[in-house]
C-alpha cells in the first residue's frame, strides 16, 4: 500500500480507502471479512456513508482492537431510520444518527466529520448559517471530530467551504467522464473542475475521491458515455494523478470487488496509463497536460507529468508546490527538446516550448 499525508494533520492515508455504498449486497460474514482483508491489505480509510445500515455491526466487528490505526470518514446529514439510508437536513435526526453510527462502530470520535451530499446553494447557506455547522464545529471543538469536511459533486459549494478555512478534507466525485463532460456526468467545466483540484492542494485540502468509476459506467464499453471502456486500475491511477487528492473510494460489493481494486498496486506503468482517454476528451482538452505521463520514457531524464503539475500548482499560487519544483532533480531546463514527448503525447501537449516556459517561470521565482 502506499500512504499520502494529510497537510493538516499528517495522519498517513491510504490511497486507496473503502466505500461502504455498495458493500450491503454481501452476507454480514462476507461484510466483515471483505473490510478484515481491506485492513490486512494496508488500506486505513474507510468512508461510511452506506446504502443501508446492515454493514454498521460487520465494520465494528473488523475494526475491533485497532480503530487507532483507521481513519474514518462519517457524514452529518446520512441517516438510517429503519436500516433504510435517508437524507435529512434535519439537526435533531442528523445528531442522534451520529450518536447511534458512533455506537454500532464501537468508538467516541470520528476523524473525518462531513456535511454529507451538498450541491445546492440554498442548502448550502442553510447548513452553513442554520445550526449544522456550528454543532459541528463544536463537536471539532470537543475533540469527536477530529477534521471538518464535506462530500459534494460542485466545485462552487467546495469553494464556498474553503472559503471558512476549517476544512481540512474534501470528498469529490472525480472521473475522467465527470470531468471532460458537461452538464450530464459532472458538475462544472473541465477548466473549474481541475482548477478546484489545484486551489484544494494550494489550501492543503484533501481529496477524498467517490465516483472513481463512474458508478461503474466507464468499466463497460456499452455503458461508458465515451463508448471506451477503462479499467478500475486506470480509473484509480487517473483519479490520483489529479492536485489535492490522497485516497481513493470504491465501493465494493465483496472480497472479488476488494482484489480487483487492490490489483491496481500490482500493475506496472502500461496497466495504469489511462492516455486512452485522449480519444474522447473534449476539442478543448487537446494541448492541456494531464500528468499522465504516458510520453515516458524522457531521454534527458525529466518526468514530465510532474514537473507540469507542480507548475500549474505553483501558478495557482501554492507555494509548496514551487518548493517541492525546486527540489527536483532534473527540472525543465534541463530538456533537451528532443521531440520524444510531443510525438507520443495524446493530448497533443507542446512540451518544448511548455518546458522553456516552466523553466523561465521558476527561474524568475529564485
Ligand atoms: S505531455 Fe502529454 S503524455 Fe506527457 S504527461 Fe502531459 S498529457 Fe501526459
Ligand atoms: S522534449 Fe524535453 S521533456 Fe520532452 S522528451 Fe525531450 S527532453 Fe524530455
Amino acid at each position: 500500500m502506499q500512504y499520502r499525508a494529510l497537510p493538516h494533520g499528517g495522519e498517513k492515508i491510504s490511497v486507496i480507502g473503502l466505500g461502504m455504498g455498495s458493500i450491503h449486497a454481501g452476507s454480514e460474514e462476507e461484510i466483515e471479512r471483505t473490510v478484515d482483508r481491506a485492513i490486512e491489505a494496508g488500506i486505513n480509510y474507510f468512508d461510511m456513508a452506506a446504502s443501508e445500515g446492515k454493514p454498521y455491526p460487520c465494520y465494528a466487528r473488523a475494526f475491533a482492537g485497532r480503530r487507532e490505526k483507521l481513519l474514518l470518514q462519517m457524514h452529518f446529514g446520512a441517516v438510517y431510520e429503519g436500516g433504510r439510508y435517508g437524507w435529512t437536513r434535519e439537526q435533531s435526526k442528523i445528531e442522534e444518527s451520529f450518536r447511534e453510527q458512533l455506537r454500532l462502530l464501537g468508538t467516541d470520535y470520528t476523524d473525518m466529520g462531513f456535511v454529507h451530499c451538498i450541491d445546492e446553494e440554498d442548502d448550502c447557506d442553510q447548513v452553513l448559517s442554520g445550526g449544522l455547522w456550528d454543532y459541528m464545529k463544536a463537536l471539532k471543538a470537543a475533540g469527536v471530530i477530529r477534521h471538518l469536511g464535506l462530500s459534494s459533486h460542485n466545485p462552487e459549494i467546495v469553494r464556498r467551504f474553503l472559503e471558512t478555512g476549517l476544512v481540512d478534507m474534501v470528498m469529490f466525485s472525480i472521473n475522467p467522464a465527470y470531468d471532460y463532460s458537461t452538464g450530464t456526468y459532472g458538475i462544472g467545466s473541465a477548466e473549474n473542475r481541475s482548477r478546484l483540484y489545484r486551489e484544494c492542494e494550494r489550501e492543503g485540502v484533501g481529496i477524498s475521491v467517490m465516483k472513481p468509476f463512474g458508478g461503474g459506467q466507464l468499466l463497460g464499453e456499452r455503458t461508458s458515455p465515451f463508448r471506451r471502456a477503462l479499467s478500475k486500475t486506470q480509473c484509480i491511477q487517473y483519479a490520483l494523478d489529479r492536485p489535492g487528492v490522497l485516497t481513493v473510494l470504491p465501493g465494493v460489493r465483496g472480497e472479488e470487488d476488494l482484489q480487483a481494486v487492490l490489483a491496481y498496486l500490482d500493475a506496472g506503468a502500461q496497466e495504469r496509463d489511462y492516455s486512452a482517454i485522449s480519444a474522447f476528451a473534449p476539442p478543448n482538452a487537446e494541448g492541456v497536460c494531464v500528468y499522465c505521463n504516458h510520453c515516458q520514457p524522457c531521454p534527458a531524464g525529466l518526468d514530465v507529468g510532474l514537473i507540469n503539475k507542480y507548475y500549474d500548482l505553483a501558478r495557482a499560487g501554492d507555494v509548496l508546490a514551487a518548493g517541492h519544483y525546486q527540489k527536483l532533480s532534473l527540472k525543465a531546463d534541463a530538456c533537451l527538446r528532443c521531440g520524444h514527448c510531443e510525438a507520443r503525447c495524446p493530448f497533443h501537449v507542446k512540451q518544448e516550448s511548455r518546458m522553456e516556459e516552466i523553466a523561465a517561470y521558476f527561474q524568475g521565482q529564485l
